[in-house]
């Protein structure tokens, strides 16, 4: 099955089993904003809960914070962001589609070198080989983007686009408008009077919440740097090109934690937090060769080092974390516009100068994760649609989501084998002593064999069938969903066995 058909089953599924729905769908959907439905909700909740266990319950310093959606305007003024969160767009006059040049120009090399690929599939070519030819025929172009970006070069982009003769996948024209930069954040107007000045954007990230609480969490929580804020919350851009489901939405949630060093120690905590956060991502079970590190090369505004931590999708390798060294530039901005002290006194002891640390404004490294792009990434690789050998000789098939225990909406499925003969009253009870500790499904309707289906759909570890036998042994079959093979344990077992499979820390 190609890569595309792939994606596509894995949004059917996701559509199917409650997972993620297009918003509003009786009005047709609104572009590249989701719904997730009463499994995806579960699912969801497990990724955030995780996440915000190994930052904050697992690092003494390291606490959380729940900033508003709204700020005050003049946040987004000292950020940056109103002078220059924006990407270079371009329209194409005969489809009058809008596109992000840069996306159209790595597209454009993409397609390029995928036809080198395929030219060369039946000769042995060396890797260091394939490195050369891609340093000879594709990076240069990206260089020569990568510099026009950073020089704010519009000219220099729509030179690029004529020079490679890119066209519009839609009109197939290259009938292109000139290169004009488009904010990406969402406005809107506070109080019952719109003139400009009750202008109020809704957050394109967290990180802001957390800069402006700085000095308010470091009194209060008595935080002695280094030491962290996490945060996790809705974030909202206007993206052009939405696409790739929920990989790209104009609403989504971040999970970002800002860790507070002493200047110059930043590199040493960006690169061990660079380590710590691909540590974290293999914990999930995602194999080593589908991630991969990818280093910036147009820094930010506010950056002195940046990488991604990418995930190979279906669709490629692309950013599911950003990794960035802000150096100061956050706090100092905002002790700029706001005119209050962003500064920090450490009375620990320089040992080259004998003297107290005093006075600073700390730098900061960032670990910045969407969340439905990592609920994306576990779907992506959880998901298989397998073929099954009967013993007949024929095949039977079944979807089935590998989730770790942890992530999975359900921990177990309770079935009674029949609705008869006090099956049902059995599992119920059974059902109700693990609510208490776990989400658990029951269910009684079709036969078992579908049952199971459906509960492998769901990504359940555990399906506990109650039949006849248990009313006299107290004994039940657990059917585990990736090997689909089926011990018999005692009722009393199955909590200690469900603790097992989701102990991760
Ligand atoms: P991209 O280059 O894909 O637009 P970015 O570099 O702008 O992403 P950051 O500003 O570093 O992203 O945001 C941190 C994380 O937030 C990203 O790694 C991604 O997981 C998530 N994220 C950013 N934009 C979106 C979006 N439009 N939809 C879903 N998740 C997003």
């Amino acid at each position: 099955m190609n890569n595309e058909n792939h994606f596509q089953n894995i949004i059917s599924h996701a559509k199917e089993y409650g997972f993620v729905f297009p918003s509003s769908e009786i009005y047709d959907g609104l572009a590249a904003v989701y719904d997730y439905g009463q499994a995806g909700v579960e699912l969801r909740r497990n990724l955030r809960d995780y996440w915000w266990k190994s930052m904050v319950q697992m690092h003494d310093n390291i606490v959380g914070l729940d900033a508003a959606i709204f700020m005050h305007p003049t946040t987004w003024k000292a950020s940056g962001h109103v002078d220059s969160f924006s990407d270079p767009m371009v329209d194409n006059k005969d489809s009058k589609k809008r596109y992000r040049v840069d996306v159209l120009i790595e597209d454009f090399v993409e397609a390029h070198w995928q036809i080198l690929l395929n030219g060369a599939k039946d000769i042995e070519v060396s890797k260091e080989k394939w490195d050369e030819i891609y340093s000879a025929q594709c990076q240069p172009t990206l260089d020569k983007m990568n510099k026009c970006l950073s020089e704010n070069n519009f000219k220099g982009l729509n030179d690029l686009l004529t020079d490679l003769k890119i066209k519009c996948p839609i009109s197939g024209t290259s009938n292109w408008t000139d290169v004009r930069q488009f904010n990406l954040m969402f406005s809107t107007q506070m109080g019952s009077v719109a003139d400009d000045s009750d202008t109020i954007y809704l957050r394109p990230e967290t990180a802001q919440g957390i800069f402006v609480n700085f000095l308010n969490v470091q009194k209060t929580g008595r935080m002695k740097i280094p030491f962290g804020i996490a945060q996790t919350g809705k974030a909202f851009r206007n993206e052009i090109v939405a696409r790739q489901f929920i990989f790209r939405m104009r609403e989504f949630e971040q999970m970002e934690m800002q860790f507070f060093v002493r200047p110059g120690s930043e590199m040493e905590w960006y690169n061990l937090w660079k380590q710590k956060r691909m540590a974290w991502h293999k914990s999930l079970g995602i194999p080593e060769n589908k991630l991969r590190f990818h280093d910036h090369t147009k820094l930010a505004h506010y950056a002195n080092a940046a990488v991604d931590i990418e995930f190979e999708f279906p669709f490629g390798f692309k950013e599911v974390e950003g990794i960035h060294s802000r150096t100061d530039f956050d706090l100092k901005q905002h002790e700029k516009y706001s005119k209050k002290k962003m500064q920090y006194f450490d009375n620990d002891v320089n040992p080259e100068t004998g003297k107290p640390y005093g006075n600073y404004v700390p730098f900061v490294v960032e670990t910045s994760v969407g969340l439905d792009r990592l609920f994306l990434l576990t779907l992506s690789n959880a998901f298989e649609e397998q073929i099954l050998p009967k013993e007949d000789g024929t095949t039977d098939s079944r979807s089935v989501l590998h989730l770790p225990p942890i992530l999975s909406p359900y921990k177990a499925a309770i079935l009674p084998l029949m609705k008869k003969d006090g099956l049902p009253e059995a599992a119920k009870e059974i059902a109700d002593g693990l609510r208490k500790h776990y989400n658990i499904f029951y269910e009684e309707k079709d036969t078992i064999g579908k049952r199971y289906r459906r509960m492998d759909a769901l990504g359940t570890p555990f399906c506990i069938c109650v039949d006849h036998q248990t009313l006299q042994d107290q004994t039940v079959t657990v059917r585990h969903r990736d090997s689909m093979t089926q011990d018999r344990i005692s009722i009393a077992e199955i909590k200690t066995m469900i603790d097992k499979a989701v102990e991760i820390f």
